[in-house]
């Protein structure tokens, strides 16, 4: 039978290519956004994939989010929490707001999502769950607390998680990207890149969406039953841990 992928902000950079590769794949995909209608449109006119709009801060609208996709097209197999925002500002100066925002976002988002498949995927006794962390949740960022906490705090997430299901055929792993071309990154004037980002690269470029998405594809596969609770680290080399 053909598995549900649910891949959050699935309708733009990274997740954007998780949903294409995991509908190559063979999955039937849903992917949620924010607010971005048009890009979400866009999105689903050239990827035949269907979109929705919820807030993964919040719990009830996650509830009401799943419920639909689940009415839409069946119980979800695979939940790739990939959503998340950036609020950067050195920590003297941050606000609660900018805090807030981006743990809500970017952790709080996944007891949000997994709580409303996890149920589902332990009496099915079949799941992936994937996170999208960072590089900057393993080594930290400047100006960038909130994220580097979020980010760190769902790689305790995953591993905790690994362990409560691992006995059930569900599977929880986490993958860090590091610098990957998305139109975030696209926006940094080029001198800066090629003077101090990329001589942090010891593959000497950026990352490709695609480079991620195959990875989550792989590790939502029958094959990757035997990992998890593992942190995947596609970076470059720019950070080995
Ligand atoms: P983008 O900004 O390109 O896309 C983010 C997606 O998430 C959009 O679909 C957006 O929806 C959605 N989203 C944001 N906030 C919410 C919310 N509250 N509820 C629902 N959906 C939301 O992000 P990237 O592709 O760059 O990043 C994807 C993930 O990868 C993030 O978790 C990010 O932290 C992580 N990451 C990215 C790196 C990079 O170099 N780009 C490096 C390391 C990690 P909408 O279109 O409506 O705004």
């Amino acid at each position: 039978m053909t598995r549900v992928a649910l891949v959050t902000g699935g309708t733009r950079g990274i997740g954007a290519a998780i949903s294409k590769a995991l509908k190559a794949a063979g999955y039937k995909v849903a992917a949620s956004y924010a607010g971005n209608d048009s890009a979400a449109e866009k999105f689903k006119n050239e990827t035949g994939i269907p979109v929705y709009k919820w807030d993964v801060s919040s719990f009830d609208a996650c509830a009401e989010g799943v419920k639909k996709v689940e009415a839409e097209l069946g119980p979800v197999d695979v939940l790739v929490n990939n959503a998340g925002i950036t609020r950067d500002g050195a920590f003297h100066k941050m606000t609660l707001e900018q805090w807030n925002a981006v743990i809500n976002t970017n952790l709080g988002s996944l007891f949000n999502m997994t709580r409303q498949v996890i149920e589902g995927m332990r009496t099915r006794k079949f799941g992936r769950i994937v996170n999208i962390s960072s590089i900057n949740g393993q080594k930290g960022q400047f100006g960038q607390v909130n994220y580097s906490a979020a980010k760190a705090g769902d790689i305790g997430f995953t591993k905790a998680l690994a362990l409560e299901n691992a006995r059930g055929g569900i599977t929880v792993n986490v993958i860090c990207p590091g610098y990957i071309n998305t139109e975030m990154v696209q926006a940094v004037p080029k001198d800066v890149l090629d003077k101090a980002i990329l001589p942090l690269i010891p593959c000497n470029r950026l990352g490709e969406a695609e480079e991620i998405a195959r990875a989550v594809v792989f590790l939502a596969g029958d094959d990757a039953g035997y990992i998890t609770g593992s942190t995947l680290t596609i970076n470059g080399g720019q950070y080995m841990v």
